[in-house]
């Protein structure tokens, strides 16, 4: 058996250029009509999404971004439940580019002799290395960041029983890193027609860390037969721990976030004081992807939707 995951890392480590991008839907569009499906592609703007299965019958819509990141070496911890270490880090890097920014413009206008032309070109800087960080050279190794998603949300279509996949819409996002484009585009095409009690369970960086952890929205958190059916499906295996977490604070905006109705899927390490974080995703340390999360979270997540829908 092919092992799709390894054919994802190492055929399609990247996928940020329009050229990477199509090279990488023309093998995924294959894999999905081999397994059955009539996937079709979504293009709005620079995005392209790829779409599986009857958007308007849809109750659940289960997502993964497949574009990769750009890096400038900057380490990027994440701590979803540490605001204050989160905006402290990130600050920091806010000020450090501030700080090169400002030498940069110095070095050029001071030698010219025009101080006018100081505060514009600090202001072109400052900006332009916000906009490397968004769209500037792409991250080498993007294993969790979102190949782990993919991995997971094709092992999901795979295993879900034929008589379930008329309820559930299958989506791989474009553009997360360009600022969650290909999701926005999604809901401006169909917003309309899905659903109102659509479910969007999302999966990103779900490949680093043993502890599983599923965070519903608030208008999910009081739907006590979603969350049973969660709770009966979605189980934990040696080493690996599954929170469904239904309070306490937990900031990591993705492509659900527009969703009222979500459930957000990551993967992470824990610590006491700062609790869940990932240090190695958008640098090239993004190199872990353990198999044994996509192989639980794709079969949990299966046997819920079969039982759901
Ligand atoms: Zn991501």
């Amino acid at each position: 058996m092919t092992d799709i995951t390894q054919t994802i890392l190492t055929e399609f480590p990247v996928r940020k250029t329009t050229k990477q991008k199509e090279a990488f839907r023309l093998w995924l569009c294959h894999q999905l009509k081999q397994m059955g499906y009539k996937p079709a592609l979504e293009s709005r703007g620079s995005s392209t999404n790829v779409v599986c299965g009857d958007v308007q019958r849809a109750r659940y819509l289960v997502s993964a971004h497949y574009d990769t990141c750009a890096s400038l070496g900057l380490p990027d911890p994440v701590t979803p439940c540490d605001p204050l270490l989160y905006l402290l880090y990130q600050g920091t890097v806010a000020l450090g580019l501030l700080a090169v920014s400002f030498l940069a413009a110095l070095a050029v206008s001071f030698p010219l002799g025009m101080p006018g032309l100081f505060l514009p070109l600090l202001l072109l800087f400052y900006l332009g290395s916000f906009w490397l960080l968004l769209a500037g050279p792409a991250n080498r190794q993007n294993a969790n960041n979102n190949t782990s998603g993919v991995a997971t949300l094709l092992a999901v279509i795979d295993r879900l029983p034929r008589e379930a996949r008329k309820r559930v819409c299958f989506v791989f996002f474009d553009d997360r890193e360009k600022g969650m484009l290909g999701s926005a585009a999604f809901r401006r095409q169909h917003g309309p027609e899905l659903r109102q009690d659509l479910v969007h369970i999302c999966l990103d960086c779900v490949g680093d860390g043993d502890y599983l952890v599923l965070v519903p929205s608030k208008q999910c958190r009081w739907d006590g037969e979603l969350l049973d059916a969660l709770r009966e499906n979605v189980t934990a295996g040696e080493g690996k721990t599954v929170d469904i977490r239904l309070g306490g604070y937990f900031l990591y905006p993705s492509d659900c976030r527009r969703s009222k109705r979500h459930i957000l899927v990551s993967a992470f390490h824990r610590k006491p004081f700062v609790g869940y974080y990932t240090l190695r995703t958008r640098t090239r340390w993004d190199t872990v992807l353990d198999r044994e999360n996509v192989r639980l979270l794709s079969q949990g997540l299966a046997r819920f939707l079969a039982a759901s829908v």
